[in-house]
C-alpha cells in the first residue's frame, strides 16, 4: 500500500488527506496533518470516498446516442469530428448565441474548468451557467456595489472571533469554514466567546450555541433589520470606522432608525429581549464577524438578505481586522466582474433571448435556462455542453429541464459517471476521475493566509476516460480555432525549467498571442500543447498556473514574500509557480496582513458603498409580505445538508451509512396532526410537482416546516431514483426577481399520508 497527499472533493474546504491506496482503491483515508490550512481535520464523509471512485456508474468510453435512445461506444476520433462539425454548423446557421455551457468544475476540480470554458469563446457565446448562478450570484452582485468589484468576496474569521453569528448555516453539516467541528467545540467551550444560531432549524449547530434564535422560515430580513435597526438606535454603531472607510451611512441609518423593532420581532416570531440581547451583544464584542449560507441566500428576500448581514459587520465595524470578516485574493480568476450598469467596449451586456437577463459575475442563472432552450423564438438556445453537472437534478425545476434537454438539437455531456442528464445526451464524453488527473481546487478563499494545492493523479485514468484538458484541447483542435502545433513556444518551452526559460517561455507566448489575437482566449490550451508537455511528472494540465502564479506575485509581492516564496518583483511569481508544481500538500500562497483588505476594495475611493438604492427601496417595502398559502400550508426547505449528503458525485447508495431514503423531517406535532407515524410513507406535494417520501419525526424543526436533503434522487445502474428528487417540487419561476436565484429553502408544500404497504399494515 502506498500513501498519497491529495485532497478531499466534497465540499468547499477541501480538507487535506493522506491516503492509501491499493488495487485501484481508496483504502484507509485520514486528514493530511501536513496540509497547512486543515492540518490534519476531516469529516465523517471524506473516510467513504472510494464509492466516488469505483462504482457501477463509472464511465469507461466515448457513448453516443441511437434514435431508439441506446448508447453505442464510439472512439475519440469519431466523438469529437462529430461534435465538432455539428457546433460549428449550429454557430454559422444561427450564431454564438444558440449555444451554452454549463457546469464546469465541481467542487475540487477547477483545473479543468480553465479548459472547458475556451469552448465559449470558440462558440462566440457568452451564456455560461452552473451552480454560483444558483446560489450565490446574488451575493456577488451585492458586493460589486457595496466592495467596488463582484469579485469581492468575503472571508470570516469564526477562529478568532469572540461572536459570531451563524444565520441560515449549519456549518456542522455543511462546513464553509476551516475545520468546523474543531472550531465549533472550540467556541461552545470558551465561556468568552459568543456563539449565535439564526436558524428555523435548531441544526447541529444550534445544538452548540450560546443563543439560537429559531425565526420562522422565510424572515431572516425582518430579524436582521431589527438587529441593525437596534443597534443604530442604540448608539453602539462604530462611528469611527463608518466615517473613516465607508461612504453613504446616513441614508442607511434614516432607513434603519424607521424599522419597527418590536412588530420585526413578532414577524420572525422570536422574542424581542433575546433580539435586544443579540444586537447588544454583537456591538459589543471586541471581535465578532457573520457567517452565512444559502439559509438566507435561497430564500424569500434573497438579495436584502445578503445586504443586511454586510450591514451587521459593516456597522460595527468588524471588517478588515482579526476576527472580523474580511476579503481576500485569488489564484484562479473564479468569478468575473459584469455590472449590467455600465457597458464593455461600448456594448451593453449580454443579454438572453427569453427573460433578458444578464450575467452577475460573468455567469447566468440555470433558473432560466429551460425558457431559453424551449422559447419558441429562431434566437433560442439548441446546444448545450454540460461539464461536472448533472442539472436534471440538482437546479430547479427537473420537468422543465427534461423537456429543455430533449429539444436540443445538441446535448454533449462530459462527466465521471453516466448520469439522469447524461442519458438525455446526443455524445458523452469520459472524464478520467478526481483522483485519476493533476487537479485543483479554485477556493483558495482564505485571509489572510491563503493556500493552494495542486492534487496528483493517484491512478491511471479508467478505461479510455481522459482528463478535461485533452477533450476540450482537442476539440478546439478539431474546430480548428487552434493549430495542433506551436512550434516557436514548443521550442521555448523545451529549455530547462527554471526561472530564466519561464521569462522566456512567457515572453515568447506574449509575443505569439500578440500576432495571433484571435488564440488569446485558448492560452490555456496553448500552455497545455506546449508548456505542459515538459512540465515534471507529466502535470501538462497545470501549465495555466505559470502566468497566474506570475500575476498572483506580481499583485501581492510583499504577501507572496512572506509566505516564504523567494525573488524578486520579476521572479516571485516563477518560483511560486515551481513551489505549486513540487508540493504534494497544500502551499501556502501568500501571508496577508489585515490591513491589505483595504486594497482589495475595488471602489477607487477604497471606500466600502453602503446606500444601495435597490436595497433601501425593499427594506421600505418589507411590511408588503404575505403569508404561505392555505393549500400549500407548509414551508419546505428543500436541500438540506445532513451527515450523508454531498453534491451529486456520489451515485452508489451503499455510501450512506444513515438516512438511506433521505427523510422528510416534520416536527411532532404536525406529524400527529397528519396521523403520520416514524418510517411512514408519504406524499410531499408542491404547486410544481410530488414525491414520494419516507417520514422522520424530528423536534429539531419548527412547526409548519418541513425539510428534505439534496443529493438523493440518482438512478444507481439504471434503478428507479434512490432517495427524494426535490427537484420535482420546485419551480423555475419561484425566485429572486433580480439575480433568479430559487427559494430552494421557502418551497410552499402540503403533506399527506399515502398507504402503508400490505406487509406494513399486516
Ligand atoms: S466533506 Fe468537506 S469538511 Fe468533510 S472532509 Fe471533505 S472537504 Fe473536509
Amino acid at each position: 500500500m502506498t500513501t498519497h497527499q491529495t485532497a478531499c472533493i466534497l465540499c468547499s474546504r477541501n480538507c487535506g488527506l493522506a491516503i492509501e491506496v491499493e488495487d485501484g482503491h481508496l483504502r484507509k483515508i485520514r486528514g493530511d496533518e501536513a496540509h497547512p490550512g486543515s492540518r490534519g481535520y476531516i469529516c465523517n464523509k471524506a473516510a467513504r470516498l472510494d464509492y466516488y471512485q469505483n462504482h457501477a456508474d463509472r464511465l469507461r468510453h466515448p457513448l453516443k446516442r441511437q434514435p431508439d435512445g441506446c448508447f453505442v461506444q464510439v472512439s475519440w476520433e469519431e466523438a469529437l469530428t462529430d461534435i465538432a462539425a455539428r457546433l460549428l454548423a449550429i454557430r454559422k446557421a444561427h450564431g454564438g448565441d444558440a449555444f451554452a455551457f454549463v457546469g464546469g468544475g465541481g467542487q475540487g476540480n477547477h483545473l479543468g474548468g480553465a479548459y472547458s470554458r475556451q469552448l465559449l469563446a470558440a462558440m462566440h457565446s457568452r451564456y455560461a451557467y452552473n451552480a454560483l448562478g444558483q446560489e450565490k450570484t446574488g451575493d456577488f452582485w451585492l458586493n460589486g456595489r457595496m466592495f467596488g468589484r463582484q469579485t469581492c468576496h468575503t472571508t470570516e474569521d469564526v477562529e478568532h472571533a469572540d461572536y459570531v453569528l451563524f444565520i441560515g448555516c449549519n456549518p456542522y453539516q455543511s462546513h464553509g469554514i476551516p475545520n468546523a467541528r474543531d472550531v465549533l467545540r472550540d467556541l461552545k467551550n470558551d465561556p468568552q466567546r459568543t456563539m449565535v444560531v439564526i436558524d428555523p432549524r435548531r441544526s447541529e449547530t444550534a445544538q452548540q450555541a450560546d443563543i439560537h434564535l429559531q425565526l420562522k422560515p422565510g424572515t431572516d430580513a425582518y430579524l436582521m433589520a431589527a438587529l441593525l435597526a437596534i443597534i443604530v438606535r442604540e448608539g453602539l454603531h462604530d462611528r469611527v470606522f463608518l466615517s473613516k472607510h465607508c461612504a453613504g451611512f446616513e441614508e442607511v441609518e434614516k432607513e434603519l432608525l424607521a424599522i419597527p423593532v418590536a412588530e420585526y420581532a413578532q414577524r420572525a416570531d422570536v422574542p424581542l429581549a433575546d433580539v435586544e440581547r443579540v444586537a447588544r451583544g454583537f456591538a459589543a464584542a471586541r471581535r465578532a464577524c457573520v457567517r452565512i449560507d444559502l439559509g438566507i441566500q435561497h430564500t424569500l428576500h434573497t438579495l436584502l438578505n445578503g445586504y443586511l448581514e454586510k450591514l451587521l459587520y459593516l456597522v460595527t465595524g468588524n471588517f478588515g481586522r482579526q476576527g472580523g470578516n474580511n476579503l481576500h485574493a485569488y489564484l484562479l480568476p473564479l468569478l468575473g466582474h459584469t455590472d449590467e450598469r455600465k457597458k464593455r467596449k461600448g456594448k451593453a451586456l449580454k443579454r438572453t433571448a427569453h427573460h433578458g437577463m444578464h450575467p452577475i459575475a460573468g455567469i447566468y442563472p440555470p433558473n432560466i435556462l429551460p425558457d431559453e432552450i424551449l422559447h419558441p423564438g429562431e434566437d433560442r438556445v439548441r446546444a448545450v455542453f454540460v461539464d461536472s453537472a448533472n442539472p436534471l437534478l440538482t437546479y430547479a425545476d427537473t420537468d422543465a429541464y427534461e423537456r429543455a434537454f430533449q429539444s436540443l438539437e445538441l446535448l454533449v455531456v462530459v462527466d465521471v459517471a453516466m448520469t439522469e442528464t447524461a442519458h438525455l445526451a446526443h455524445y458523452v464524453l469520459p472524464a478520467a476521475s478526481q483522483f485519476e488527473k493533476w487537479e485543483a481546487t479554485g477556493f483558495n478563499l482564505e485571509f489572510p493566509t491563503n493556500f493552494f494545492h495542486l492534487r496528483h493523479p493517484l491512478f491511471e485514468p479508467l478505461g479510455e476516460s481522459l482528463p478535461e484538458p485533452e477533450i476540450y484541447t482537442r476539440l478546439l483542435e478539431k474546430m480548428e480555432v487552434i493549430p495542433t502545433r506551436f512550434p516557436l513556444l514548443a521550442l521555448v518551452a523545451w529549455l530547462e525549467p527554471n526561472v530564466s526559460a519561464h521569462l522566456a517561455y512567457l515572453g515568447a507566448l506574449a509575443a505569439t498571442l500578440a500576432s495571433h489575437k484571435a488564440w488569446i482566449p485558448y492560452a490555456a490550451s496553448i500552455l497545455y500543447r506546449t508548456l505542459g508537455r515538459n512540465l515534471p511528472d507529466s502535470a501538462a494540465a497545470a501549465a495555466p498556473l505559470l502566468p497566474l502564479a506570475v500575476q498572483y506575485a506580481t499583485q501581492h509581492y510583499a504577501a507572496v514574500s512572506r509566505a516564504g516564496h523567494e525573488g524578486n518583483r520579476l521572479t516571485l511569481g516563477s518560483a511560486l509557480f515551481h513551489a505549486i508544481l513540487a508540493g504534494r500538500s497544500s502551499i501556502v500562497l501568500s501571508q496577508h496582513e489585515f490591513a491589505d483588505t483595504w486594497s482589495l476594495v475595488g471602489h477607487p475611493d477604497r471606500r466600502i458603498h453602503l446606500a444601495i438604492p435597490e436595497m433601501l427601496d425593499e427594506l421600505r417595502a418589507l411590511p408588503t409580505e404575505s403569508p404561505p398559502s392555505a393549500d400549500y400550508p407548509f414551508v419546505l426547505m428543500a436541500g438540506e445538508r445532513r451527515s450523508y449528503n454531498a453534491n451529486q458525485i456520489f451515485r452508489d447508495p451503499a455510501w450512506r451509512k444513515v438516512d438511506k431514503h433521505g427523510a422528510l423531517r416534520i416536527h411532532p406535532e404536525d406529524a400527529a396532526a397528519l396521523g403520520l407515524a416514524n418510517g411512514d410513507p408519504a406524499n410531499c406535494r408542491s404547486a410544481r410537482g410530488e414525491l414520494r417520501v419516507v417520514v422522520e419525526i424530528d423536534d429539531t424543526v419548527r412547526r409548519g416546516m418541513v425539510t428534505l436533503p439534496h443529493g438523493y434522487g440518482s438512478r444507481y445502474q439504471g434503478s428507479e431514483p434512490i432517495g427524494p428528487a426535490v427537484n420535482r417540487l420546485t419551480s423555475r419561476e419561484h425566485c429572486d426577481p433580480f439575480s433568479k436565484t430559487p427559494y430552494h429553502k421557502y418551497v410552499p408544500v402540503r403533506v399527506s399520508r399515502l398507504p402503508l404497504p400490505a406487509s406494513a399494515s399486516a
